[in-house]
């Protein structure tokens, strides 16, 4: 029902509940179809799923050792000392958070990584750290890259509003190589590039042996399992035998039904036609969904934030935040008393309690939707690994999104329950927090020994 007649928000918000529900018919074909694009990827055929080997199976648990850990998220950057006891045990000893600014995201290579290793600087000094012995690092790069070995890969295409020129194409771990030579720092050693989920999976695996799901639910969204290597026909192994963790690039995934809310979004994107699952569950996309639909309704319905320029208040792009959306969904009290100074906050002192519930409504819609996509995401691979669901899985997930969303998670363990009934239990949802820097930690110890074992 696509109208510009007037209408009351109450329709509005029913029409949006049909056009944002996830049923579970819709999420067992969304499973068949995730199968058939991860079997695609894996064979290396064309397909949404770009299926990546990351050249590391899950730890022993007797890893150990001093690393740096560097994560490139989306929105963060954080340089990690990890401390791994050997005995299961991952403690970070110092951590440093920067924010990318937009000009290095959006301006060339070089100054991206000029200022990612200015941090790496700046987080030494500050932690009196030893620049006269040389620290094993490794790197967790959140975008995807065709790895080569445990310590090579390639950019494929920047995702997350990143477009930093002349970064497409090239090894990630040259460009830091380089970048640390022009500043000089040779205490650095670079011994493996891994993937934000396959450090998530690894960390929680490090302390966890029934995790073999890694996911992300940040700023993007992405998720890598454990494979068997005869199941990954593309790298032509013969013989092989053991696993390899295989980073999905989920975010990519396709076969989505999009609502002209998103379809709107994806245009004014800077990566169009990509990314759709990441468009729909991910933590930088939520509010903008949830914003074209709030101006919509403004102009749809006449009573909705009537006398105030509602409008004009929400009406720059990316405007509305998925922390907002949190803080509105959050608000518990009797006259949704935080929403009202959110709106106040915004230019909207003359708020009704039903435009605030309106609003809060429209959250949950959007928000419901990026926790059951999340879900039938999850199932899918579950599922691809084990049909009758015999054994346990954990599955590890970082982000804020997942971390910091009130009833996200509760929303995603709904789907299993309603999906696998009793067998619903053998799924474990776990919040790894720094899941994706100790990971990393954990990958350059693997690094090292593989490196020692060499004949
Ligand atoms: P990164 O994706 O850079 O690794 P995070 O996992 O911390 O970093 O995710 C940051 C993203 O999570 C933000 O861009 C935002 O979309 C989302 N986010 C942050 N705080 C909240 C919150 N309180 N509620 C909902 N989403 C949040
Ligand atoms: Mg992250």
């Amino acid at each position: 029902m696509v109208t510009s007649a007037p209408i009351a928000s109450e329709e509005f918000v029913s029409y949006l509940e049909n056009l944002f529900t996830i049923s579970l018919k819709d999420i067992k074909v969304i499973i068949t179809d995730f199968h058939a694009e991860m079997q695609k990827g894996l064979s290396g055929y064309e397909s949404s799923l770009k299926m990546i080997p990351s050249f590391v199976d899950r730890p022993k648990g007797d890893e150990h050792g001093s690393f740096i850990a560097l994560d490139l998220g989306g929105t963060n950057f954080r340089v990690l000392a990890v401390e791994l006891d050997g005995k299961r045990n991952a403690t970070v000893r110092a951590v440093s958070k920067f924010v990318i600014p937009k000009k290095e995201m959006r301006g060339t290579g070089v100054q991206l990584f000029d200022f990612i290793v200015g941090c790496i600087d700046s987080f030494l000094t500050e932690n009196s750290i030893d620049r006269k012995k040389l620290y094993n690092l490794s790197f967790t790069f959140s975008f995807p890259v065709e790895q080569t070995t445990i310590a090579a890969g390639k950019l494929l295409i920047w995702t997350k509003g990143f477009t930093a020129k002349g970064v497409e194409g090239k090894d990630i771990i040259i460009l830091l190589n380089e970048a640390l030579s022009r500043r000089n720092i040779s205490c650095i050693k670079v011994t493996a590039l891994a993937n934000d989920t396959v450090g998530t999976l690894v960390a929680r695996s490090y302390t966890d042996p029934t995790c073999d799901l890694g996911v992300i639910l940040g700023t993007g969204t992405n998720a890598c399992y454990r494979e068997k290597l005869s199941n990954i026909q593309k790298l032509k192994v013969a013989d092989a035998k053991g696993y390899m963790i295989v980073n999905m690039e989920w975010g990519n995934f396709n076969q989505l039904r999009l609502t002209r809310y998103d379809n709107e979004l994806d245009q004014a994107s800077v990566n169009p036609g990509a990314m759709y699952l990441e468009k729909m569950v991910s933590g930088m996309y939520l509010g903008e969904i949830t914003r074209l639909i709030l101006i919509d309704l403004t102009k749809r319905d006449p009573i909705f934030l009537k006398d105030s320029d509602a409008a004009e208040s929400f009406k720059k792009r990316n405007s509305l935040k998925a922390e907002h959306m949190s803080l509105i969904e959050g608000d518990t009290t009797t006259n949704l008393d935080e929403i009202d100074r959110f709106l106040r906050n915004n230019g909207i002192s003359n708020s009704t309690p039903h435009d605030r519930t309106t609003l809060k409504r429209l959250c949950e819609v959007v928000s419901a939707r990026a926790a059951r996509l999340g879900a039938a995401a999850i199932s899918a691979v579950i599922t691809w690994m084990d049909p009758e669901l015999k054994d346990v899985h954990t599955v590890g997930i970082d982000g804020s999104l997942f971390e910091k969303y009130p009833g996200f998670e509760a929303k995603m363990t709904d789907v299993f329950k309603k999906m696998y009934v009793e067998k619903a239990k053998k799924i474990t949802l776990v919040n790894s927090k720094d899941g994706s820097g100790k990971g990393a930690a954990i990958i350059a110890a693997i690094a090292a020994s593989s490196e020692t074992n060499q004949p």
